[in-house]
């Protein structure tokens, strides 16, 4: 049985932190989609130059590029057993793809945690994250505006479409409270 599974959830809901610890529980890698996109740009690649722009105001970027990066991350052989997936799926296409994909591979999901946070108190994570990390997407209140917006309008229907499809557990998971506390939730839950 291999084990795919997705964090899922708003910006700053906590995906990335609990990322860490819900890959240990379930011995897989972890892979994020803005961690690669962000090493990218860091180095200064090709895809990075592309992406940059799209990054900084918040915007998604293409489903042709994001598919082919994630595919291309999920046939290296670290991953064949299972995989936890952060920030991707990010719309719905982008969510029938893999699926498409899995089953290329004679597998699926076995589950989808979802975090689920206020948005007040997400804008209040952004703020304080873009003072820490200085991530140049947390750092303008438009731009964090616009990825609170872009997550209700793109990503949150994945839910509904894993809900209708009725294939794959949803967890949802209170993302509000110490991070060990969370945690705690996530594997209770999983
Ligand atoms: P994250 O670190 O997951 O918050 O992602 C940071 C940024 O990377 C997003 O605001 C998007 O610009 C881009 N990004 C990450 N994952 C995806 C995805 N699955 N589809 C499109 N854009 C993405």
């Amino acid at each position: 049985m291999t084990r795919h599974f997705l964090i899922f959830g708003p910006p700053a809901a906590g995906k990335g932190t609990q990322a860490h610890s819900l890959k240990e529980h379930l011995s897989v890698p972890h892979v994020s989609t803005g961690d690669m996109f962000r090493a990218n740009i860091q180095g200064g690649t090709d895809l990075g130059k592309e992406v940059q722009s799209l990054l900084a105001s918040g915007t998604l970027v293409p489903d042709s590029l994001t598919n082919r990066l994630v595919a291309d991350r999920l046939h290296q052989t670290d991953v064949a057993e299972g995989v936890l997936l952060d920030g991707f799926p990010r719309n719905v296409p982008q969510a029938a793809w893999l699926d498409g994909f899995l089953a290329g591979k004679g597998t699926k999901l076995s589950g989808v945690v979802v975090l689920t946070v206020p948005d007040e108190e997400l804008k209040a994570r952004l703020k304080g994250r873009a003072e820490k990390e200085s991530r140049a997407d947390d750092a303008d209140p438009a731009v964090i505006e616009r990825r609170i917006a872009t997550y209700k309008e793109q990503s949150e229907p994945c839910i509904a479409y894993y809900e209708g499809q009725g294939e794959v557990p949803l967890y949802f998971v209170d993302g509000v409270g110490s991070i060990e506390e969370v945690a705690e939730r996530i594997r209770a839950a999983v």
